[in-house]
């Protein structure tokens, strides 16, 4: 059985974030897909909140789960035993970032293996930031995220 985890704030989802858990969840038997609780950051959404949008999300795929993780991710893949790492990359800016994580990790666990999956074209520009700030002046997002977040996304900013 070849399981992989993809972590992320998924503050809210995104059709990108979507995009890499399909082709992911078809490349692996088993996807976990964590939701980052991190103390440190500011959140739109609770971890409960992203749990849930994104649970309703990838409810037709039969083997991907959610769960959310609020400490190191390498000590989750330890207590799970899940070695591989999914990371999403977008362009030259996201590599050199990921590429660092994938240094800090690996120097916390050898065993841990990075896999970068390169965006869909359709997504290249879309970021989570990008489409809060949309939102919130009430911009169209319909061609950035599913109906469901953008329906929690109006409910968040009153529109
Ligand atoms: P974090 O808060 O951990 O930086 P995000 O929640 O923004 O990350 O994203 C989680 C993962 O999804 C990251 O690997 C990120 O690079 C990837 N990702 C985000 N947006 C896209 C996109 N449009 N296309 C491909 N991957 C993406």
């Amino acid at each position: 059985m070849l399981k992989a985890v993809f972590p992320g704030s998924f503050d809210p989802p995104t059709l990108g974030h979507l995009n890499i858990i399909e082709r992911a969840s078809s490349l692996f038997d088993e996807l976990v897909v964590v939701v980052a609780e991190n103390p440190q950051k500011k959140y739109l959404f609770s971890a409960e909140e992203r749990v849930a949008l994104m649970q309703e999300l990838v409810r037709p795929q039969k083997n991907v789960t959610v769960l959310i993780w609020n400490s190191l991710i390498v000590e989750f893949m330890k207590q799970q035993d899940l070695p591989i790492i999914i990371r999403g990359v977008r362009g030259t800016d996201d590599f050199s970032y990921e590429f660092e994580l994938s240094m800090i990790n690996k120097a916390l666990d050898a065993n841990i293996e990075t896999i970068f999956m390169t965006t869909d074209p359709r997504y290249f520009v879309l970021r989570a930031s990008a489409v809060k700030e949309l939102a919130f002046f009430h911009g169209d997002v319909s061609n950035m995220v599913p109906p469901l977040v953008e329906e929690a996304l109006k409910q968040k900013y009153h529109y």
